[in-house]
């Protein structure tokens, strides 16, 4: 199996690549934020629950988390592997990650990591918000405090998939298919 992290910043384009690398290489698009947003438009309990954690800007608790991407990876067991988007957000959700896929005989093959800096995020999220009218991209307080919580709770997984030798780093300023080019150009290199 081909499993990749997809991971940076709110904002960084995490979403838009990982549609098109899963396209490319044939893998699973899971994003968390996706099947919490699902959850909630559907009023699901773990929509209700997500919602007060979303609304604010703040991460959804671990355990949660945890338990409902488990359950999504359980659904798929035909595919030839999964793009993470979104997942894992902090280190106990890599941890139990890395365990979850030893107990199905895989694990993670890389981690790409698409950085961007805090101001050019906040421009694009914004912008994002006037068009895509999710409600957590609209308020400058809020997109300030995912920022945050990437900074302090996120950001630290870098290093322990650097420990791990399956870290990428792509610069995520440019266009699209620029920065495409250099997502798929990684990934080469390890499939
Ligand atoms: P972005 O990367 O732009 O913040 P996402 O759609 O990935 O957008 O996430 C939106 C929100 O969903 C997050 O701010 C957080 O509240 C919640 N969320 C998504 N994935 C996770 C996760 N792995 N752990 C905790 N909360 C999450």
């Amino acid at each position: 199996m081909l499993n990749l992290v997809i991971f940076g910043p709110p904002g960084s384009g995490k979403g838009t690549q990982a549609v098109k690398i899963a396209e490319k290489f044939n893998l699973f698009h899971l994003s968390t934020g996706d099947i919490f947003r699902a959850n909630i438009k559907g009023g699901t309990e773990l929509g209700n629950l997500a919602q007060t954690f979303m609304d604010k800007g703040d991460l959804v608790p671990d355990e949660v988390t945890i338990k409902m991407l488990q359950a999504e990876v359980e659904k798929h067991p035909e595919v030839k592997g999964f793009i993470f988007d979104g997942f894992p957000r902090t280190i106990p959700q890599a941890d139990s990650l890395d365990k979850f896929l030893a107990t199905r005989k895989t694990n993670i093959s890389n981690m790409l990591s698409l950085e961007v800096e805090d101001e050019e995020l906040l421009k694009r999220i914004i912008l994002r918000g006037k068009n895509s009218g999710r409600a957590d991209d609209q308020n400058e307080e809020i997109v300030r405090n995912r920022i945050k919580e990437y900074n302090t709770k996120t950001a630290p997984l870098k290093n322990y998939y650097l420990q791990q030798g399956k870290c990428k780093i792509i610069l995520g300023l440019g266009g699209i298919e620029e920065i495409f080019g250099k997502l798929c150009a990684a990934i080469e290199t390890v499939v």
